[in-house]
């Protein structure tokens, strides 16, 4: 104990050091018991700075590791870590400290520290976005400037994806890494202004503009590091153990025709489907993820490349189906059966267009089926009603409310409206 006088001094980091693995990029250290980790991660861990950096393009000076501090849990890097209060991880003197064995945002932040250390809206926007670390969410509504006045808000972290991913997207990586050498931990919002014009040739308000007003699929995410996934057949059942390597498994799939996946997932975390895109759109969307138990979904998807990332240990059952159930106009629609099970609840994941789109489901399996919207913001646009001729007073309005729309089995139109202030999908949640 130490009550404040001499011989006191600030408690040292208690850093894991019993063993050590080393490659050809990393050194990475845990402690003795520590079972979560095996020597295994390597393997993974070159993988991801190789296709990080190809796509980065960052400098490496030739030897040079990086040191990787593994903390048992929680509680041993709240205590021994020394990161700012709540961080889940932290970067110091190059050297990665975290309880997560395979941290994707430190990693990016480790691989950039070289470049220099940009104002904490690019920083953190970099990392954010290509470590895909958040889910689907709306763009921004503050504008960039208030988003920066608090460095360790959350705001702060989604703006700053947003805004890497779009311009990511829209110019390559090439001009983000020049932007990042170029400004320091201390640029205020008319510094960041200035140089961001001088590389990009434009404003940032327009870019920012243009995120605001973006319709269809996007988030944050670039979806470098999922895209690089083993290739897997649509259809293809998946199962796999838990393993000791990178945290989230991602795999790859394309589709050659526009298509509608029945899935079906078993897990402590499930799984999340995001687009690959092509090169006029390298950032696709994690569309959808859940947590928890078993889960079925169905999402309706245009032709394209794909990831699908899983938490092991899961399961994943699939399948594809024509898109017959989902259109622009509800005469013709072909119905598509549903069965609610026990205790599983079914998403059903449409896109949204530019004007009124309908589907047609056939509810089987229990006596009744309550209905809501995923959507926590979107309370208003859809409806369900009992035929495709319901006079429009007659449809029931969906919520996002807990308290669900409760509706009996058997066939059910849906229809939903356009936004364009979300992922591109309407998500409708569906329980016995
Ligand atoms: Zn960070």
């Amino acid at each position: 104990m130490c009550l404040g006088v001499a011989g006191c001094s600030a408690p040292r980091p208690d850093l894991p050091s019993d063993v050590t693995w080393r490659s050809a990029h990393f050194t990475y250290h845990t402690r003795t018991g520590d079972a979560a980790v095996c020597e295994g991660i390597l393997a993974d861990l070159e993988r991801h700075f190789g296709v990080l950096q190809n796509r980065l393009g960052f400098p490496w000076e030739s030897g040079r590791r990086i040191d990787y501090y593994h903390f048992l849990d929680a509680s041993d890097f709240d205590a021994n870590a020394h990161c700012d209060p709540g961080a889940a991880g932290c970067l110091v003197d190059g050297g990665i400290r975290t309880a997560d064995r395979f941290d994707e945002h430190e990693l990016i932040h480790a691989y950039l520290a070289d470049i220099g250390r940009p104002t904490p809206l690019i920083e953190e926007g970099t990392a954010v976005s290509f470590a895909c670390g958040i889910g689907p969410t709306a763009p921004p509504r503050l504008s960039w400037r208030r988003a920066m006045e608090d460095p360790s808000s959350l705001d702060l972290y989604a703006a700053g994806g947003w805004l890497v991913g779009h311009l990511v997207d829209r110019y390559g990586t090439a001009p983000l890494m020049q932007l990042y050498a170029r400004l320091s931990p201390d640029t205020d919002a008319d510094g960041l202004a200035r140089t961001f014009s001088d590389i990009y040739g434009t404003s940032l308000d327009a870019e920012w503009d243009a995120i605001s007003i973006a319709d269809g699929v996007r988030t944050a995410c670039a979806s470098v590091w999922p895209c690089t996934g083993e290739a897997l057949a649509v259809g293809t059942d998946l199962s796999l153990e838990s393993g000791c390597g990178a945290n989230v498994v991602a795999r790859t799939f394309s589709l050659d025709v526009a298509a509608s996946l029945r899935w079906e997932t078993g897990g402590p975390w499930n799984a999340q489907i995001g687009e690959c895109g092509t090169a006029a759109s390298p950032h696709g969307a994690a569309l959808r993820s859940a947590t928890g138990g078993r889960f079925r979904g169905l999402v309706e998807l245009d032709a394209g490349d794909y990831f699908l990332l899983l938490r092991p240990p899961a399961t994943l059952a699939w399948s594809a189906a024509p898109s017959t159930w989902v259109g622009d106009t509800c005469d013709g629609l072909e119905p598509m059966t549903l069965t609610i099970a026990a205790q599983t609840s079914v998403e059903v994941d449409v896109r949204r267009g530019g004007a009124t789109r309908y589907a047609r489901l056939q509810i089987d399996g229990a006596t009744g089926v309550a209905m809501r919207l995923a959507e926590a913001a979107g309370g208003a646009g859809a409806e369900v009603c009992d035929s495709c001729s319901a006079a429009p007073g007659s449809c029931e309005t969906l919520t996002a409310d807990a308290t669900a729309l409760r509706r009996s089995t058997g066939e059910q139109i849906l229809r939903w409206g356009p936004r364009s202030d979300d992922d591109g999908f309407a998500t409708i949640r569906l329980a016995p």
